[in-house]
C-alpha cells in the first residue's frame, strides 16, 4: 500500500457517527446533508430515462442535454458570457468530490505544495495529500469581539503570504464546510490577482455557493470565482448537484474550467469512471430546468432553520457561535467542552444528540461542534437543543 494511504486519517465524523450506530433515539445532525427527500419529479426523470432503457455508457464529460442545462443555469448566475461559452468549460462528475479529485489530479505533481484554507472538509486536504503532495493549512482566525464574535474569518494578508510561486494549487472552500464563511467578491479579486502573480492554480469549492443567506448580491447567490476570472485564468470550480438540488445519493456534480483543460479532465474521466450514470444525468437535467421550484424554497427553510437554531443555541450558557452566513451549519463552542471528540461521543451516548466534532475539519478546530441544520421538521432542531442543554446542566452538576 502506498504510505500515503495508509497514513490517511479515518473520518472523526464517522467515529462519532458508530457511538449511534442501531441507536434510532438519536437525533442525528453530524452528516452534511439534508433529511429532505429529492423532489418527486426529479426522481421520476431518472425513472423515466431506466423505463426508457438508457442503460448504456455516455460521453465522458456528460450528456450534451445536460451540459447544455448546466451552461444555461451557469450563464443565468455569472457574467452574462452567452450559453455557449461555458459549454466548452464544463465536465460532469460523479458528485462534487470526484470533480475536486479530478481537479487535484489534473494539476497535482508528487512533491507539490498545495495551500488549503482551514477549517475544510476533510478531503479537501486528503486528496492533496492522495497526490504525493506538500499541504499547508492557512487557517481563518476566531473573532473574539462584537456582534460577530465566534465568527472564523479570513486574514488575507495571512493567505496572500502563504502563497508563494513554489504553490501549485489553493483549495478555498467558501460558503465554507463547517464554518458557514463566506469569501466577499473584493477578496476573491485580491486572491486571484496575487496567484495570477504567483502562477498558482485556485481550486474554488463553491458547492455551497446557493446556500447563501446575506442578501448582498444581485443573484442571491454567494460571491464566485466565476464573477471575477477571466475563462483562462488557473481557476477550476467545483459544483454539485448535492445541496442546492437534495440530491446527496445520486453522486452528482460539474466542473467549471478553463477551456484549454475540458479534453484533459475528459480523458481523466475515463480513467476514473468513464462517465456519470445517464439515468441520474436526465435527473439533474429536470433538476436544473426546473430548479426554480426547489432551490429557492430550500434556501427559504434552510433560513429558517438557521433562524431557529442559532439564537437557542447561543442561549445556552457558554457557548461562542456567530451566525453563518452561508451553508447548513452552525459552527460552536462550548466553554470548558475543549475534548470535542470525546464530547461528541458522550453526547450521542448519553443525550441522544449526533454532532459532529471541529477536530474532524481542522486541528484549530478542536473544541468546536458542527451541527448540520438542515431538518425538514424544525421541531427536531429544537429538541436537539432540549437534550444538548439538559446534557449540559447535568454535566456542570457533576451528575
Ligand atoms: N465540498 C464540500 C465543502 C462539501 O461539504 C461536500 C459534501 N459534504 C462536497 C464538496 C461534495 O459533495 P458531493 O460529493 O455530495 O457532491
Amino acid at each position: 500500500m502506498r504510505h500515503v494511504v495508509e497514513q490517511l486519517a479515518a473520518s472523526r465524523i464517522r467515529e462519532v457517527a458508530n457511538e449511534g450506530l442501531g441507536r434510532a433515539d438519536v437525533l442525528k445532525f453530524w452528516f452534511g446533508e439534508s433529511d429532505e427527500v429529492t423532489p418527486g419529479f426529479i426522481r421520476d426523470a431518472a425513472i423515466a430515462s431506466l423505463q426508457a432503457g438508457e442503460t448504456f455508457y455516455a460521453h465522458n464529460l456528460g450528456l450534451q442535454e445536460l451540459r447544455e442545462a448546466i451552461a444555461a443555469y451557469t450563464e443565468n448566475l455569472h457574467r452574462g458570457r452567452g450559453t455557449a461559452h461555458w459549454i466548452g468549460r464544463l465536465a460532469v462528475t460523479s458528485g462534487g468530490v470526484n470533480g475536486l479529485m479530478l481537479a487535484a489530479q489534473t494539476l497535482v505533481e508528487a512533491g507539490d505544495e498545495v495551500v488549503v484554507v482551514t477549517p475544510a472538509w476533510p478531503n479537501l486536504v486528503a486528496q492533496s495529500l492522495i497526490m504525493g503532495a506538500r499541504v499547508t493549512s492557512v487557517p481563518l482566525r476566531v473573532q473574539t469581539e462584537g456582534a460577530r464574535a465566534g465568527a472564523w474569518v479570513l486574514d488575507l494578508d495571512a493567505l496572500l503570504a502563504a502563497i508563494t510561486p513554489a504553490t501549485r494549487m489553493l483549495v478555498v472552500n467558501a460558503p465554507n464546510n463547517p464554518t458557514g464563511w463566506t469569501l466577499s467578491a473584493a477578496e476573491q479579486r485580491s486572491i486571484l490577482e496575487h496567484c495570477r502573480r504567483t502562477g498558482t492554480w485556485i481550486l474554488a469549492d463553491e458547492v455551497y455557493e446557493r446556500l447563501y443567506f446575506a442578501d448582498d448580491t444581485p443573484n442571491g447567490a454567494a460571491p464566485s470565482f466565476l464573477d471575477v476570472a477571466d475563462p483562462d485564468d488557473r481557476v477550476i470550480v467545483a459544483h454539485s448537484f448535492s445541496k442546492s438540488f437534495l440530491m446527496t445519493g445520486w453522486r452528482l456534480g460539474w466542473l467549471v474550467l478553463p477551456p484549454a483543460l475540458t479534453d484533459a479532465v475528459g480523458k481523466l474521466i475515463e480513467y476514473n469512471t468513464s462517465c456519470a450514470p445517464v439515468f441520474v444525468q436526465r435527473a439533474a437535467t429536470v433538476a436544473l430546468q426546473r430548479g426554480n421550484e426547489v432551490t429557492p424554497a430550500l434556501v427559504e427553510h434552510l433560513r429558517h432553520c438557521r433562524d431557529t437554531l442559532v439564537p437557542l443555541l447561543r442561549a445556552l450558557p457558554g457557548v461562542t457561535l456567530a451566525e453563518p452566513l452561508g451553508g447548513m451549519y452552525a459552527f460552536f463552542r462550548i466553554e470548558g467542552q475543549d475534548d470535542c471528540l470525546a464530547v461528541a461521543k458522550r453526547l450521542v451516548r448519553e443525550a441522544g444528540l449526533g454532532l459532529a466534532p471541529g477536530s474532524a475539519f481542522s486541528p484549530e478546530a478542536a473544541g468546536w461542534l458542527r451541527w448540520c441544520f438542515a431538518s425538514r421538521d424544525t421541531s427536531r432542531l429544537v429538541q436537539g437543543v432540549e437534550r444538548l442543554e439538559r446534557w449540559l446542566q447535568a454535566h456542570q452538576q457533576g451528575t
